[in-house]
């Protein structure tokens, strides 16, 4: 199961895009502008956005608001948003619209949900939040399970008592 989730959204106007071939920067707002002539934007009752098509899905952005989709969606979905922008067609430079905002990765969650903390009672995997509640919790387990705690006691028996010395050579 792919655990990279990648948090994508249409580019910010402020963003600087450099191009080394060229030399040209194009701007966020250069693209925002680009996607108006273009007539990216469609609208719906929540206000304009602009839909990507992948996998016979489609991804809906809109201003100011964040998507995260797992990391081989997103690259799909970036590739899908390159647009050409200024009036050159054939030189212009070719942009993603959406850009990315973060990377993570998202573990599984079972293994947070297991994961002990310091506090954790050992015998029942409850969490008792303080030590001190640790301390009363783990003397009422030992009343319960006297069994489970005979292992100590008995090792230290046999270190006082290992004095026969018949293996001895
Ligand atoms: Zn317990």
């Amino acid at each position: 199961m792919e655990s990279t989730q990648v948090k994508l959204r249409i580019v910010n106007p402020d963003k600087q895009i450099f191009n080394d071939e060229t030399g040209q920067t194009v701007t966020g707002k250069d693209i925002l502008k680009q996607l108006k002539i273009n007539n990216v934007w469609r609208n719906d009752i929540k206000g304009k956005y602009i839909g990507i098509q992948f996998d016979a899905f489609e991804f809906v952005f809109r201003e100011g608001e964040t998507l995260t989709v797992p990391a081989t969606i997103a690259k799909h979905l970036r590739r899908n948003s390159i647009i050409c922008v200024g009036s050159d067609k054939l030189n212009g430079p070719l942009v993603p619209y959406i850009e990315v905002v973060e990377t993570y990765e998202v573990s599984a969650p079972d293994a947070v949900k297991s994961a002990p903390t310091p506090t954790t009672c050992p015998i029942c995997h409850e969490d008792q939040k303080t030590f001190p509640a640790l301390t009363r919790h783990l003397g009422q387990e030992k009343k319960k399970h006297p069994e489970l705690f005979q292992e100590e006691k008995g090792k230290t028996d046999w270190e006082g008592t290992g004095t026969d010395g018949a293996d001895a050579e």
